[in-house]
């Protein structure tokens, strides 16, 4: 191939890092392929993947690949956590969209790399779509959700012409949601997406409305999913897009096709230290008796809710890991005193750290359920190690994922609107034992299948080789 023909990918993903780390494996399996890597950090999470990981011994590695970084409009020493996320979506088209403009202007000028021959942009980030179109590089989107909760998002405008959005929070939460095709059947008002309890002129619902609309305007899609997880709404997704390329899970894909992936830039798309201090613990634990509990990167808990948690963990008399991070609790608030019973019990059989490898944690034996905030990326991972679910979703996506895990695949049990110590000590139990019958059998069948896809010939497996392939010859006629 000639020189100025080698495919090269610019990767924008959301600067959120459950956006960061499919992006970055997405990247890295590329760069395998042969193909050279912009990755478009912002300043803050590249200062953060700095302080993680050694790059320039990457770069070494990976002589393909580059990070470049641009700002998102945020003061640096500003956590992105909790409602200033709002802000950062809004800074996307304000102060990102030039300097990406830039960027890519700079980078179809340089001398040192072939020029762009395709970007691969977030969901979130649709003012890439203005730019490619401007500067006639082809584009392709990647939101980081799963197909339901996409296919959700993507309806809003429709939920609000169809009168099924905005409600009120007292009103009948249970009341079935009937306009999205493909899932009639499934939603209730309390499983739409967060930003649906808000009210239609919020600036929030129109950034969420304008990108869904815009991300149709790029003709090709990848998702991070499989298709034996979400076939009927993948095929809905089809009508909208001339190509979907399924291949998720993404964390797994990777592991199958790179032989060192502990070496790999994805493993820190975390962008926090790991305490692997926990691994050693739960060596020590009985088989599928632990419970892990994590709530990801951006969700913060009052202080009310923090404690009801720990309760409701303790009086479950499970042993449990649980992620604090350090911003775990809303505004920093101070815990107070908090009983000896708690104290006490923790010690014993409980296990705190600030960061899990949640990876590693979720493929150890010991590990026997995941209470967690229903995030994409930790679903899928939980899907993928056979480990059932107690949802307790926020924002976003998570409400539909909740459902989907609950109902649809029933690999878990939805919590979401409570937040109760009864209800978590009655919900561990139910998970751990009392009910685990109900969800383990499919538990397992869908971890099969996700095994599966990512396996040689596998759906996912394919369809990477497929988009490598579409990339190729993209960068040819280009
Ligand atoms: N994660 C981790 N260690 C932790 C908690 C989370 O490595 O202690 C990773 C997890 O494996 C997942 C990501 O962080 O890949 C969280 O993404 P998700 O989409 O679930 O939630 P978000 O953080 O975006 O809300």
């Amino acid at each position: 191939m000639e020189k100025d023909k080698v495919p090269h990918v610019v990767i924008l993903p959301l600067p959120l890092s459950g956006h960061v780390k499919p992006m970055l494996t997405l990247a890295e399996l590329l760069c395998d392929a042969g193909f050279l890597i912009t990755f478009v950090n912002s300043d803050y999470n590249h200062d953060r993947l700095e302080r993680v990981m050694d790059i320039p011994a990457f770069y070494n590695r990976s002589p393909g690949f580059r990070f470049v970084s641009i700002s998102d409009g945020l003061p640096l020493d500003e956590p992105r956590l909790g409602p200033i996320i709002f802000q950062l979506f809004f800074n996307t088209r304000t102060v990102s969209k030039p300097l990406f403009r830039e960027l890519l202007i700079s980078l179809r000028q340089s001398t040192k790399r072939s020029p762009p021959t395709c970007i691969i942009a977030d969901g979130l980030m649709c003012f890439a779509i203005d730019v490619a179109e401007e500067l006639g590089v082809p584009i392709i989107t990647f939101p980081t959700h799963g197909s339901h909760g996409m296919w959700t998002i993507m309806h809003t405008s429709n939920l609000i012409e169809e009168g099924e959005v905005p409600f009120q929070e007292e009103s009948d939460m249970d009341k079935p949601i009937t306009s999205i095709p493909g899932m009639e059947s499934l939603l209730r008002r309390r499983d739409l997406p967060g930003n649906c309890r808000l009210e239609v002129e919020n600036p929030l619902m129109e950034f969420i409305i304008s990108e869904a609309s815009a991300m149709k305007r790029a003709s090709t899609l990848i998702l991070n999913t499989f298709e034996e997880l979400e076939a009927p709404i993948i095929v809905q997704l089809g009508s909208f897009f001339d190509k979907v390329y399924t291949i998720g899970p993404l964390h797994a894909l990777l592991k199958t096709r790179i032989k060192d992936s502990s070496q790999s830039v994805s493993s820190c798309g975390s962008l926090r230290k790991e305490d692997s201090s926990c691994m050693e613990w739960l060596n020590s634990q009985p088989l599928k008796s632990v419970i892990y509990v994590s709530f990801g990167s951006v969700i913060e808990l009052s202080r009310d809710q923090l404690i009801e948690f720990w309760h409701g963990l303790v009086n479950s008399r499970k042993p449990f890991l649980w992620v604090v991070t350090q911003d775990l609790v809303e505004g920093n608030e101070e815990l107070g005193q908090i009983s000896e019973e708690l104290e006490q019990w923790t010690k014993e059989k409980g296990y705190m750290v600030s960061w899990a490898p949640q990876e590693e944690v979720l493929a150890h034996p010991s590990v026997g359920g995941f209470l967690t905030h229903s995030g994409w990326n930790s679903t899928l991972e939980s899907i993928f190690e056979g480990v059932p679910m107690i949802c307790w979703p926020q924002v976003a996506d998570q409400q539909v994922n909740g459902r989907c895990v609950s109902k649809l695949w029933r690999v878990g049990f939805d919590m979401k609107d409570t937040c109760d110590r009864f209800i978590i000590e009655k919900m561990v139990r139910d998970l751990m034992e009392d009910k685990r019958e109900e969800i383990i059998r499919s538990t397992n069948e869908i971890a099969r299948m996700a095994r599966g896809s990512v396996k040689e010939n596998g759906s996912s497996h394919c369809n990477l080789e497929r988009l490598i392939e579409d990339l190729r010859l993209m960068s040819l006629t280009n």
